[in-house]
């Protein structure tokens, strides 16, 4: 079992965001080995939110292409360059959206992980027939049901996935989740698996910087790592 980030030593992550994914990449097929699974059955989601162009085009020049930003306006700024060099990236949005962004995010992203309540599904849906695009679509589920945090509830999950197909046409792919900061994250995992089971879905977004060989041992597909990939974050202005 490979060490979550934040007990390695630093030097762990160097600057070269391209070195870390392959470094990220082996261990994910190294836990993906341990639980059975087939190498390559995760695919790394580098969040490059705060980082600028220059940040992330080592990334894509090494052939990387699969990005994840949580802020529409920021996304707005930063992606259209590069996707006009990059034409087959996949960009996801994976933080919270508000209804009025819907179109914006739907014109930008490939995939929105973020479908959390009743009137963002209306207002995506709406966008979608728009704009004839087909974006991916996953569920953000609450599994720590904590206040303060987006997703619907992990008892409410399947009602609203149903919900999203009879009320406006949406199909979802799969289920996403953020597990509360100072819990063990493996019971949440092991919760939004059996919940995408339960739904029907295979697509399941869990793992971060420092949980992703847990989560990939857990049945993720998708891992979202900002941090390992990119080092910290530049403090937000
Ligand atoms: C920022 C962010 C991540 C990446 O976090 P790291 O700890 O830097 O890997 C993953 N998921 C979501 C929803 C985020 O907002």
């Amino acid at each position: 079992m490979t060490l979550p980030v934040q007990d390695r030593d630093p030097s762990d992550i160097g600057p070269d965001p391209a070195e870390n994914l392959a470094r990220i990449k082996a261990e994910l097929d190294a836990a993906l080995e341990e639980a059975g699974r087939p190498a390559g059955s995760v695919t790394v989601t580098a969040v490059s939110k705060q980082h600028d162009a220059a940040r992330i085009l080592p990334a894509l020049e090494a052939g990387h292409r699969v990005f994840g930003e949580n802020r529409v306006q920021e996304a707005a700024a930063k992606w259209p360059d590069l996707r006009e060099r990059f034409s087959d990236l996949e960009l996801r949005l994976i933080g919270p959206l508000q209804s009025n962004k819907a179109g914006d995010a739907v014109a930008l992203f490939d995939v929105i992980e973020t479908v959390d309540r009743p009137k963002i599904a209306a207002a995506l849906a709406a966008a979608i027939r728009k704009q004839g695009k087909t974006p991916g679509l996953l569920v953000q589920v609450n599994t720590g049901e904590e206040p303060q945090k987006a997703g619907i509830a992990p008892a409410d999950a399947e009602a609203f996935v149903a919900a999203c197909a009879r009320e406006h046409g949406l199909s979802i792919d799969g289920l996403m989740c953020i597990p509360p900061l100072d819990d063990d994250p493996a019971p949440h995992f092991a919760l939004l698996a059996k919940l995408a089971k339960t739904c029907g879905l295979s697509v399941l977004s869990m793992g971060m910087s420092a949980d992703y060989a847990i989560a990939a041992q857990l049945g993720a597909t998708h891992v979202r790592i900002g941090a390992g990939v990119f080092g910290p974050r530049p403090v937000r202005r």
